[in-house]
């Protein structure tokens, strides 16, 4: 399990930083097979970036073994990439050699509310500027999230005291001694640095408001907070999840124009992402009083994808495929691609006895389902 692996190396002062809500209950082959990704991705990378080797068995009975850990092996093809992000369909991975970072000695956490979402991405490299790289999570709460977090949970605290249509959490983490260190005003220096940058963003009127976590209590209390989105909002009602990456400079246009075409279908929106990665969970949902069922749900579905696809964007950017999005494979996959994909299936499960109809749609693309190659 992932979490017994994080216990077992922070005992010697180290992190595997793949960091995400299932963390108690998902296994490690699980996430390597789905290249999960989470908060931290900014900084550390999806699951790929944190694995050195893998061992799997094959469809044949074989195994194959890259357990080395070398960090340079241009001896072919990367089978430890095949595999990962292969969500079961060409092997079961038995053992990997996993990435681990030394501990931070400091964090420093905050919660934004930002003007617009515009401005996030200078927000972002204002940040990685200031701090040397060190931003761990830049994660977008809007408003109505925090809203259906509330409901869900009577006993949350708000971060702030207004409302933050456009909420931000964000955490810099630093293994520097030097950051730990005390300052004049009495807290870490990586929080005092984190103070400075928002309070200049407040002087230039980009941050609204904001509030940095002062103890671990309030920065627990934070993360608990956004860790309880999937939940509060499958707690909302019914709603149609969608798992986005969009270029950075993408984001809040696509946001800004979407919201308004998804509002004329008479679904509201509920939003969160991992901003630093341009990685949208948006989700399509009933306003109050509203029956989802009655909604034009594969209507809206084919704008967001259409607007997506206009934009350069993924309609799966770390939940994977599974057998709920292989439509959309067929849809919007290049058929180049598809065909690659489908060869390196046969090619290796020519029986298909690994997760059969998953990831990979297998028959034929029908003549009018085929995209135009680009
Ligand atoms: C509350 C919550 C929050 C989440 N947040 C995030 C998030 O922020 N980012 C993110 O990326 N994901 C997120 N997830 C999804 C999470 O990444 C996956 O649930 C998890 O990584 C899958 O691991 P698992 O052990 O549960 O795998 P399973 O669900 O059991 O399997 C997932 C897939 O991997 C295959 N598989 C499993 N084990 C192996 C193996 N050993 N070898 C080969 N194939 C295998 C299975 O056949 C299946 O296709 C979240 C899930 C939950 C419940």
């Amino acid at each position: 399990m992932l979490e017994t692996l994080q216990n077992a190396v922070g005992e010697h002062d180290l992190i595997f930083p793949l960091m995400f809500g299932a963390r108690g209950s998902c296994m490690i082959g699980g996430a390597l097979s789905t290249n999960a990704g989470g908060s931290n991705v900014v900084r550390y990378g999806s699951a790929r970036a944190l694995c050195l080797g893998i061992e799997a068995v094959m469809p044949d009975g074989s195994i194959i073994d890259t357990l080395h850990g070398l960090r340079k092996d241009n001896t072919g093809y990367d089978l430890r990439d095949l595999l990962i992000g292969a969500e079961g369909t060409l092997g079961i991975i038995t053992a990997a050699t996993l990435q681990l970072f030394v501990q931070p000695v400091a964090q420093a956490t905050a919660f934004v509310s930002l003007r617009s979402l515009q401005d996030a991405p200078a927000l972002l490299n204002i940040l990685q500027d200031r701090t040397g790289g060190a931003v761990e999570a830049f994660e977008y709460m809007p408003e109505p999230v925090v809203d259906a977090i509330c409901q869900a949970f009577p006993d949350t605290q708000r971060p702030l005291n207004g409302t933050a249509e456009t909420g931000l959490l964000i955490e810099v983490a630093s293994t520097r001694p030097i950051d730990a260190e005390e300052t004049e005003g009495g807290s870490p220096r990586l929080n005092a640095d984190l103070l400075s940058v928002l309070a200049d963003q407040i002087e230039s009127g980009a941050v609204l408001d904001g509030v940095v976590a002062t103890s671990e209590r309030q920065r627990t209390a934070l993360w608990q907070m956004r860790e309880a989105v999937l939940e509060s909002i499958t707690h909302a009602g019914k709603a149609y999840h969608f798992d986005l990456a969009l270029p950075l400079q993408n984001v809040a246009l696509f946001v800004s124009n979407m919201d308004a075409e998804i509002a004329e279908f008479g679904f509201r929106t509920l939003t969160i992402g991992h901003l630093g990665d341009g990685n949208l969970h948006y989700a399509l949902a009933a306003p109050g009083g509203v029956d989802f069922d009655s909604l034009p749900l594969a209507a809206a579905r084919s704008a967001v994808l259409d607007r997506l696809a206009a934009m350069g964007g993924s309609f799966s950017a770390e939940h994977g495929i599974g057998q709920s999005k292989l439509d959309l494979m067929r849809l919007q996959k290049q058929p180049s691609q598809l065909a690659a994909l489908q060869a390196i299936k046969h090619a290796l499960d020519p029986k298909s006895i690994m997760n059969p109809g998953k990831l990979v749609p297998m028959e034929p693309v029908p003549q009018h389902m085929k995209r135009t190659a680009r």
